[in-house]
């Protein structure tokens, strides 16, 4: 028997509703997404690949009990154990099989990532912060892209398992952690949310509120937490009654929170590290930021405890007598020299950006370190001046709220998204990894994460929220549907959002083909008026073609007005009596344009999230075009074994009476033409 016989007649459509008999079509849809191969289990290996692939780790802290179990398993898994190892994982193993995890494509997206990786490797440019030895001595080489989803995901690529100087990147959680602590009313008090304008380090205050006078010193605060004077004023509001020593345990375990750290210290994450040679050389050279201090200690806004003067211990002496500093401010400096001193691997950073993308939740331990408000506060904050003195150009540009630090590190926050974390110490002019700012801007060339991306319609860069065949899909599948039944007022929104009506399918078929195979005559007019040009589809053939085909004269004629010289479709059909197996239509019409897109891609992930949401796998399109169809014309060997194995039937007929057999014979697609002709 072949390979196509064996798994036909063992598996068929009605072993899926076998299993929906006896569970909810929810379970059964899932176990048989992953059936392969005629069997009536899952493999283990493919099930823990399954999961990989949606940027889930073996070392989550959330999936600990479940890869626990797989490992003691045997190699196969039949429905009931299948349901109970998705059940001890809760939600989160049923969401990345059908595809609903924050990046439902993840492994299309990290090799996105790595091919930015690779391009942006070369660029050596820029110098390592040199100030302080420990900074200078860096390795230059060093260079890690992390990124953690809402839900957890990780990506990882490069030097992010690498301790790293955090430096400036503290500044919005100090930020966050004052207003946890005090309020924002309060903090605003200290310190305002202006871009300043100047370099990071600059003395100047700005007068607080509108109409303040400069002649009041009280009436001086720092632009905003993100330069050094915000920094350490929101620092010198932490605790100022408890030891600098207390003080900084706090906040170390405040970021240790932040990064997936727990207090039983069960979750596999260590609190980030002090570094204190650092720190003392922060401390060393740090005049300005001493400047700083002293200067906002004469605004009165750093908090101390309004002591007496100490007794003068020399008493005796006509000249000697104790120097006095208010401790508030020393404190405050070192506290916060340390906090700059702390490190942690791009991975612990891209955890901490995604806990504030995630509303103030840390996505693995689901710890909430700040409140949602605390995060809607601190952000646009980030946004207008994490960047030095490229603040606002980098937010024109890359639209995301970003922090960088001399350590070489850049975090990045997709709300509700992502966080992003690049490491790479080599700096440019004002401070900014070289290649972290290359990295940035190529993920926001690539995908649709701009603050205000919102408001534009760009079909060719990638909405990451969406399965690549369901962004595919998007950019063409609504269009085609309205054209072949007649909707003209939905082609008239995609108008006015400037849609592309000329973009075509996996078959190259767009909405003027399909509109004209339907004998729709009002939005063939309405598509040409607009300046929609015909193209030949995949097959050579125009528009005309399918009103020829299906004798629409009126069509025919408004074509013909057109200066155009038609060429004519090539369709190879053979055996057109044989059998003809029939194809199911769902009514979601967008998801079998998905499927489709993901047949003729070989993207086989994208087909099992389809079928894991109970997706046919033999639904046709407009064109009675169906997975297989396309898989077989593209040679997508894989999509093609999946289909079959998952019960397509194999005599389906397109509109123009060709089988994917047929198909995979007119573009020579011969390993697929093997398989089917067993
Ligand atoms: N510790 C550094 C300073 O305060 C931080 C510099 C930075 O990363 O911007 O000068």
């Amino acid at each position: 028997m072949g390979e196509v016989e064996q798994i036909k007649k063992a598996k068929s459509i009605s072993q899926l509703e076998k299993l929906k008999a006896q569970a909810g079509p929810r379970e059964a849809n899932l176990f048989y997404s992953l059936c392969e191969n005629g069997q009536n289990t899952i493999d283990k290996t493919q099930f823990k690949q399954a999961l990989f692939d949606a940027g889930l780790s073996s070392l989550d802290y959330r999936l600990k009990s479940l890869f626990e179990k797989l490992e003691k398993h045997g190699d196969q898994i039949n429905f009931e154990e299948f349901m109970s190892f998705t059940r001890t994982g809760g939600l989160l193993a049923e969401k990345a099989l059908r595809g609903e995890l924050a990046v439902p494509d993840f492994r299309d997206f990290s090799r996105n990532l790595d091919k930015i990786y690779d391009e942006v490797l070369p660029n050596r440019s820029g110098d390592l912060a040199r100030y302080i030895p420990p900074l200078a001595e860096v390795d230059p080489e060093q260079f890690g892209i992390a990124v953690v989803t809402t839900d957890g995901q990780i990506y990882q690529r490069g030097d992010t398992n690498v301790d790293f100087s955090i430096q400036s990147m503290c500044k919005p959680f100090n930020y966050s952690f004052a207003i946890e602590n005090l309020g924002l009313e309060k903090v605003n008090r200290h310190v305002g949310v202006e871009p300043s304008g100047r370099q990071f380090d600059d003395l100047t205050l700005m007068v607080k509120g509108m109409g303040g006078s400069s002649l009041s010193p009280n009436n001086k605060v720092p632009f905003n937490p993100m330069v050094n004077a915000g920094a350490i004023m929101t620092t010198g509001l932490i605790n100022p009654r408890d030891t600098t020593n207390d003080r900084l345990q706090y906040i170390r375990e405040q970021f240790g929170r932040i990064i997936g750290w727990n207090k039983e210290e069960t979750s596999g994450v260590n609190l980030p590290r002090f570094n204190k040679t650092m720190a003392r050389q922060e401390n060393f050279k740090g005049y300005n930021n001493i400047a700083t201090g002293f200067l906002l200690m004469a605004t009165g806004n750093i908090p101390y405890s309004e002591s007496l003067l100490p007794d003068d211990i020399h008493e005796d002496s006509q000249y000697e007598y104790d120097f006095y500093v208010e401790p508030a401010v020393t404190n405050a400096l070192k506290v916060y020299f340390s906090i700059c001193s702390l490190e942690m691997t791009g991975k612990d950073v891209a955890m901490a950006a995604a806990t504030l993308a995630n509303g103030g939740v840390c996505p693995i331990t689901q710890d909430r370190v700040m409140s949602q408000k605390t995060v809607r506060n601190v952000l646009p904050v980030v946004q207008t001046a994490g960047m030095y003195n490229s603040s606002g150009q980098f937010f024109q540009e890359i639209g995301l709220p970003s922090k960088s630090g001399v350590g070489g590190g850049i975090l990045l926050i997709v709300p509700q998204l992502m966080g992003i974390c690049i490491f790479s110490p080599r700096l440019d002019l004002v401070g900014n990894s070289v290649r972290g700012i290359e990295v940035a801007r190529k993920i926001t060339k690539k995908y649709l994460v701009h603050a205000f991306d919102g408001t534009m319609t760009d079909t060719d860069r990638i909405d990451p929220k969406l399965p690549i065949a369901r962004w595919r899909a998007n950019s063409c599948g609504e269009a085609i549907w309205a054209a072949s039944n007649g909707d003209v007022r939905t082609l008239e929104r995609l108008v006015s959002q400037q849609r592309d009506l000329e973009a075509g399918d996996y078959d190259i078929r767009t909405p003027l083909h399909l509109a004209s195979a339907e004998g729709q005559l009002e939005v063939v007019k309405f598509l040409l008026g607009q300046g929609v040009k015909p193209i030949p589809d995949r097959w050579g053939g125009y528009p005309i073609s399918d009103a020829r085909n299906n004798n629409h004269q009126e069509i025919i004629d408004e074509f013909n007005k057109l200066n155009i010289e038609y060429t004519e479709p090539v369709h190879i059909v053979e055996e057109p009596e044989g059998i003809t197996d029939e194809m199911v239509t769902f009514d979601n019409e967008l998801m079998v344009i998905e499927l489709l897109f993901a047949a003729a891609e070989n993207d086989v992930n994208g087909l099992r999230q389809l079928v894991a949401k109970g997706v046919p796998v033999h639904a046709g399109d407009y064109d009675s075009r169906t997975a297989l169809h396309l898989a077989a014309a593209e040679g997508s060997l894989q999509a093609v074994k999946y289909l079959v194995s998952h019960g397509h039937p194999l005599n389906v007929r397109d509109r123009w009476g060709a089988t994917p057999l047929d198909e995979a014979k007119r573009e020579k697609r011969e390993e697929v033409i093997d398989f089917l002709s067993q």
